[in-house]
């Protein structure tokens, strides 16, 4: 028989009418025996995702504000759903416990995790399937990091003896006991390791959009979806801004060679996107997708003769290492290179940066050009394809755009191209035409 490992969003756990739909589709298949949720999403465009409750609530407690209202809306959701489901899982007592934490100040992380740990009750209660907790089975170091290793161990050990189970996604727990939670979206990582210690056949990603798409649906209009992508691609993808899965969910299946299946829970029946270790035959595109991300700055380095300078590179990123600041790419020529950061990073350290550089690397200036944008066209299909670039800039000189970067992986499964925040979208819908339709 085989393992299915299945883990709900957001949107999927989001109401009771949601939680029925997730009862069908388990009940559809029992392969599918261990399922991972997220806390409770938007159910609407303008509700407030349960996650987000819980941050305001720590911050109203933080600034000495009155956090009542807060708490009583995220009471009202999880007893709501737990009467017209018609299940008793205890949501009363765990509000109150809830309440007393805050009350001993409680971390932000503990707080954040409430709702993953209370969709995981509910929806226990309403399958019939154990609660099995994330606490003490997920593991981080001092640092936050994940322990993989200890984690699959523990999380293989306490799921061989059960048929079944549901276990809260987001979290796991510090060496000193303390609650540690992923970044936003984690609940997919959380449904890979889950995925990978049950040894299982399939990792469904169960959402709210039939799949992948070649681009974001916010940007481009009913993109086409992806019926199957490698994990390689997709890793890029997540990684330059698809927001679909976590960029981080998909080591643990790759590790284990274990598919993803990401389908809709609204529309079941649709195949969804398959990622897999390889791609043939029909499905083989040129490009599988494009995504990108606003706000970054390029650092642009000129010197007469630097190709002849040993060591000016090590200089120039020992200065940003000093900052703690991490580089997204390094493209570069004869006499010249640019170091591509994000905004983010450089908040307030800008200036001392540059000085610095010009100091040590002994440089009569140093250009710096922020609000840039940069967009990964990615497949697996350009790999030794002649031309794919020339359409690509074709494209963008067509609709009047500049492009301020040009920089392709060695792997040749991407090129990253920089133009101006303000061109970010019509980049976008610029090389999805040029290649998707
Ligand atoms: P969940 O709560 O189920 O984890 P998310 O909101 O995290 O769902 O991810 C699904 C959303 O990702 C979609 O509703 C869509 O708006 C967004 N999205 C962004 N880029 C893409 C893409 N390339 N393909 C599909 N969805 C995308
Ligand atoms: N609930 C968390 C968030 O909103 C984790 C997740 O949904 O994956 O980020
Ligand atoms: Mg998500």
């Amino acid at each position: 028989m085989a393992i299915i490992a299945a883990k709900f969003g957001g949107s999927s756990v989001a109401d009771a009418n949601q939680i029925r739909k997730v009862k069908s589709i388990i009940k559809g298949n029992p392969d599918r025996k261990y399922i991972v949720v997220s806390a409770p999403g938007k159910r609407c465009d303008d509700d407030t995702k349960i996650t987000d409750l819980l941050y305001r609530l720590k911050s109203e407690k933080e600034s000495g504000g009155s956090y009542a209202q807060t708490l009583g809306a995220i009471s009202e959701r999880f007893l709501g759903i737990e009467a017209d489901l018609e299940v008793s899982a205890g949501i009363a007592g765990e509000m109150e416990t809830i309440e007393s934490e805050i009350e001993k100040d409680a971390s932000e992380d503990y707080l954040a995790s409430r709702g993953e740990y209370l969709a995981a009750r509910l929806v226990a209660e309403f399958l019939g399937f154990d609660f099995v907790d994330a606490a003490g089975l997920v593991q981080f170091d001092e640092k936050g990091k994940l322990l993989s290793e200890e984690t699959n161990e523990a999380l293989r050990k306490e799921l061989a003896g059960r048929e079944n189970a549901v276990i809260p996604g987001f979290y796991g727990t510090m060496p000193d006991g303390g609650i540690k939670t992923f970044s936003r979206g984690g609940s997919d990582i959380s449904g890979a390791i889950v995925a990978r210690a049950v040894s299982a056949n399939m990792y469904e990603n169960w959402t709210d959009v039939s799949g992948i798409l070649m681009t974001d649906p916010r940007i481009v209009e009913n993109p086409k979806p992806i019926r199957h992508i490698t994990y390689g691609e997709l890793r890029e993808l997540s990684y330059m801004g698809a927001t679909v899965l976590h960029e981080s969910a998909v080591f643990p299946a790759r590790q284990a060679d274990i598919p993803i299946n990401i389908k809709n829970t609204n529309e079941p029946n649709h195949p969804g996107t398959i990622v897999s270790n390889t791609v043939k035959g029909e499905n083989f595109a040129i490009i599988s997708g494009i995504a990108g991300h606003k706000d970054f700055t390029f650092i642009t380095i000129t010197k007469p003769m630097m190709s002849e300078e040993v060591g000016i590179l090590r200089k120039a990123l020992a200065v940003l290492e000093r900052h703690d600041v991490s580089i997204e790419h390094i493209p570069g020529g004869v006499d010249t290179f640019s170091i591509v950061v994000a905004n983010r990073f450089l908040q307030g350290k800008a200036d001392t940066i540059v000085k610095e550089l010009r100091d040590e690397l002994d440089l009569d200036s140093v250009e710096v050009t922020g609000d840039v944008a940069i967009i990964a066209t990615v497949g697996n299909g350009m790999v030794r394809r002649k031309g794919v670039s020339a359409k690509l800039f074709t494209a963008l000189y067509k609709a009047g755009i500049n492009i301020r970067m040009i920089d392709q992986g060695s792997s040749e499964v991407n090129i990253i191209v920089g133009v101006d925040n303000s061109d970010f979208e019509a980049a976008i819908r610029a090389i999805y035409k040029a290649f998707a339709e």
